[in-house]
């Protein structure tokens, strides 16, 4: 029976007029949202309103239609995409989407760094959160980045403070375009990464123009409502451990540092960026550092 439904897809099929005068088909697709079947996202992605950008009407339509029939909706789980490196922020963000009911699906990317133990943290973390990651090897990216970056560059001096040379070129941009890619393959419109505001005056592509630009972009190249959310755009490194800390974060796990030693170096810039956020915050840093 879905079938014939899902051959319709591409045909301007009214569903909610549809569902309206075919109880048995809204009887499954409750019993689909109840199992968080994928169907119910192919159904919804396949809509004309979808299409136009609608598709919360469609699903809010779907639950009036359901309180007509004395019958009660649960709003179906939304899956959402995290970028996470295995840091601090990013791993925030997995488990504070995760406190809000998405469903979530990371993804980690090694492209060359010298920190190669991030997707090993990341992996850590995804599994403290019982679900499962996404690592894509980009590493031949090191080829390009090689003499712009520190971080994939070991010839290169580290510093202790911001400096151009620590920003990775379009880095973001990359990793969004294939978690957009990764996003559509599993039946998901939604991406978080956790740029924030303590990154905004250094990290061209961690500003909200950037993300507004680039949901554009992603929403034209998928003929989607993708949405590219960096939910702590108003906090502050510090601000994010405090919320991480109470979510239970386990920090200690994570990994920010831009070398690979056994433990974190202490001395660049990102490992400094950590120890002022934990002080700031006023929380013990369960981390150990080099110096
Ligand atoms: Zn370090």
């Amino acid at each position: 029976m879905f079938n014939n439904i899902l051959l319709e897809e591409d045909k301007r099929v009214s569903w909610a007029y549809f569902l309206h005068n075919n109880p048995l088909h809204l009887d499954l697709i409750f019993a689909t949202i109840r199992i968080g079947s994928p169907l119910l996202t192919y159904l919804s992605l396949s809509t004309d309103w979808h299409r136009r950008g609608n598709n919360r009407l469609w699903i809010h339509h779907l639950q009036g239609i359901a309180q007509n029939r004395g019958r009660k909706i649960v709003a179906p789980i939304e899956k959402v995409v995290i970028v996470l490196s295995g840091g601090a922020d990013s791993s925030t963000l997995a488990y504070w989407a995760k406190s809000k009911g998405y469903e979530i699906h990371p993804i980690s990317f090694n492209y060359g760094q010298i920190a190669s133990k991030e997707t090993k943290n990341a992996k850590v973390i995804a599994g403290k959160l019982g679900v499962k990651i996404k690592v894509i090897d980009v590493s031949s990216l090191k080829q390009i980045f090689k003499g712009s970056t520190v971080l994939v560059d070991r010839s290169m001096i580290m510093p202790a403070q911001f400096e151009s040379k620590v920003i990775v070129p379009f880095r973001n941009a990359i990793f969004l375009s294939i978690a957009v890619a990764y996003a559509i393959s599993i039946g998901s419109i939604k991406l978080m990464y956790g740029a924030h505001k303590s990154d905004e005056p250094f990290y061209p592509d961690c500003r909200k123009e950037f993300v507004d630009a680039f949901q554009n972009v992603a929403k034209i190249g998928t003929e989607m409502d993708m949405t590219i959310e960096n939910p702590f755009y108003k906090f502050s490194k510090a601000e994010i451990i405090r919320i991480g800390t109470n979510l239970r974060v386990p920090y200690k796990l994570t990994w920010s540092c831009y070398l690979e030693g056994e433990y974190h170096c202490g001395d660049c810039e990102s490992c400094v960026n950590r120890k002022n956020a934990f002080k700031e915050a006023r929380i013990s840093d369960p981390t150990r550092y080099e110096s």
